[in-house]
Parts: C-alpha cells; structure tokens; sequence
C-alpha cells in the first residue's frame, strides 16, 4: 500500500540507543546514558506522591484543557490562562502547529542544524522547509529573516539550539521581530528554558504578551525530569491557542502527566538545584576538554556539543563498548562532534575516562 506522497522517504526518527539495548548488545551491567538531555538527578521527590493520590481516577479520561496545571503554570509565570495549549510533549504541539498552519505551496524556515522534529512535520504537511547554515553553531537570524518571503507561514527558533546548546540574545530577537512581516508565526522552542544563565537571553514570554506573531514552546521532559510523562506547553496568542485547540487529540496531556507535572511544578527548589548542578558539572566536563585542547560549542543548556578531532561514529562507539551513550555529531551534521549531556559528577568522571581512552588521552580526570 502506497502511503500519501509527503510521508514517503521520510526520515524515521533516531532517539538516543535505551538503556537496556546497550546492555544487552555489549553484555554490560552498568550503563549509562546522557544521550537524551534527561535530567540526570530525576525529577521532585514530590512526584511520586502526588501520582498515588491520583490512584483511584485511572479509569477516567483526563480534563482536557488541564485546568488545575493551566491555572498554576499561569500563576507561577504571570500569563493569562488562556494563553496556553498542553501537548503530549512539546513534540506534539511542534506536530499541531504544522498541522493547523501548513500545507503545499507554503514554507517554513529554521536553523539548518537544530531539532529534527520541525523539519519532519513540515514535510509532512506538504510544506517546504527553507533552511539556513548555522554561524558558530548558532542561528543567523539575519539570514533567517532575509530568506522569509510571502510563502512563509512559520520561522522555527529553537533558543537554546538543540544540537549546539548556543543562544541568541534579547536584542537579536527584537532586530530579528523588526523585519519579520505580521502573519508571519515565529516559534521559539524554549526547552531548556530553566538552565539558562546567560544575562542577556530574551524574556520572551514578555515579548508574546504584545506580539501575536510569537509562540514560545517549553516542556516538563528537561529540567523537570519529566520526560516519559510526555507532557509540555505552549504560550501564545489566544487567536492561535484557538486554531490549535481545532487540532488538538481531546485528551492528549493524560491524567498523570498533568497531575506529575503539577507536583513537579511546586517544587521550584528541586529546579534551582539542577539548574546549578548543572552548572557545575558542566564546568567539570569543560575544565577536562580544556586540558586536552579540545573545543566545544558554549553551551546554555543541559548538554555539550564537543568536537572530537575524529571520526564521530568511531568516537560513539568507542564509548558505547565502554558502556557510556551519547550522540554522534555524524547523525546531526557535524562529523566530528559529539554530543554529550552533561550528568551527575560520577558519570561525567566515567564519560570523561572512556573518551580519554577513546581519543588516547592522558586521563587525569578531574
Ligand atoms: C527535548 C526537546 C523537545 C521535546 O520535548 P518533549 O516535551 O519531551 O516532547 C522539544 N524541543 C527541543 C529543542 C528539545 O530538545
């Protein structure tokens, strides 16, 4: 049976190698992944509980519109409550927006290098991506602005950069905004939100308050350590939230994950930890690279993208027979690089051991 034109020789997506294959493949017993992003240090103790006082509603279908999380998560950052739409992970609302906004002759741009997911349900759509090169593994939003024509529907900003763990600032944006013409949709995937330091990164739940152009996407799979909940969230405009509630599955943010996501929600100080942990053990990987003269993307987010000097497939599994997963830079258009997140201080120093023995470096782990 032939499939509709636009899904065939289609990519399937590549998550990171689980836990368990890896295991099973190489006969290991310890294994660990930071191939993914997770949070390394899991999610709020506060998690568990509060899925147990949800025991006896599994037989019922969830509340839709997730009012309870609605009415918090708009509390906790100052936005109205219709301004929001939950998605079984932000994947799904990447999937709503194409879906509710494209079709064949329309056009999308977005970074040539960045989440994968925004290029498939483009395609998928019948619409074309336009794609433009990264500078320094960063987004050229000049060049992204200027490849905008009367075709574009929507402009994918993924800030920080998924693979590159790069941002752009505040005033880029607005430079950026100024050029963008009005029924233009400017997604800014914010899903490392929570890890970022950097002073001047945009506050761009401020700017979608006054610009209907702007959707910021943000999700509970990252820092809140959510991920196999699938539960994440957009702000945007209430004429869009609109248009996308029309595509939306009924009941797609499931019972738990709304309940999870607002336990996780009330403990901000599990956040505040990860958020410097994070810091820290970056600081741990980057000091040991640093030794060994390697280079890296500066990163803002939960992981690192590391050049490697070598072949990234063989540096993958290299690390792989040694029971450490990570992403090859090969699969994300950087041949050399690999892609790390960055983990508790124990699986860093074994990560940083196996690509010393990977790259025939003195291991003088820090
Ligand atoms: C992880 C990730 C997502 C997906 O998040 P989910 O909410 O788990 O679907 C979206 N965008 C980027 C850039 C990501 O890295």
């Amino acid at each position: 049976m032939k499939a509709k034109s636009t899904v065939q020789g289609l990519p399937v997506y590549q998550p990171g190698k689980p836990l368990e294959e890896v295991k099973r493949e190489f006969g290991l017993t310890e294994v660990i992944k930071l191939a993914s992003n997770e949070n390394p240090f899991g999610c709020s103790e506060r998690v568990w509980q509060s899925l147990l006082e949800e025991r006896e509603n599994l037989a019922l279908y969830p509340e839709g519109q997730a009012p309870e999380l609605r009415a918090q998560l708009a509390n906790h950052l100052g936005i109205e409550e219709g301004r929001f739409v939950f998605g079984n992970g932000s994947d799904e609302i990447i999937q709503m927006i194409a879906r509710a906004y494209l079709e064949p002759g329309t056009e999308s741009v977005m970074a040539k290098i960045t989440f994968p997911r925004y290029d498939t349900q483009v395609r998928i759509e019948g619409s074309r991506p336009v794609t433009v090169p990264l500078v320094d593994g960063t987004h050229d939003l000049e060049a992204m602005a200027a490849a905008v024509n009367e075709k574009t529907r929507i402009v994918w900003l993924c800030n920080p950069n998924n693979p590159t763990g790069t941002y752009f600032s505040e005033a880029a944006l607005r430079q950026f905004l100024d050029r963008i013409p009005p029924q233009v949709l400017v997604v800014v995937d914010e899903a490392y939100y929570e890890y970022v330091v950097a002073e001047d990164y945009p506050d761009t739940l401020a700017f979608a308050q006054s610009d209907p152009r702007l959707l910021v996407l943000r999700t509970f799979s990252k820092i809140y350590g959510l991920a196999s909940f699938r539960i994440g969230y957009a702000i945007a405009d209430p004429a869009i939230v609109m248009e996308l509630e029309r595509v939306r599955e009924p009941f797609n943010a499931n019972r738990l994950a709304q309940r999870a996501a607002l336990a996780a929600l009330g403990d901000q100080g599990f956040v505040q930890l990860c958020k410097q942990a994070n810091r820290q053990c970056m600081q741990q990987i980057e000091s040991q690279l640093e030794q060994w003269g390697l280079s890296w993307f500066p990163s803002q987010a939960n992981f690192i993208m590391l050049d490697t000097g070598r072949s990234s497939d063989e540096v993958f599994q290299g690390l792989l027979q040694r029971g450490i997963i990570v992403r090859a830079g090969s699969a994300l258009g950087y041949p050399t690089t690999i892609r790390v997140t960055v983990g508790r201080p124990e699986q860093n120093r074994l990560f940083l051991e196996g690509l010393a023995a990977c790259l025939d470096k003195p291991s003088s782990i820090v």
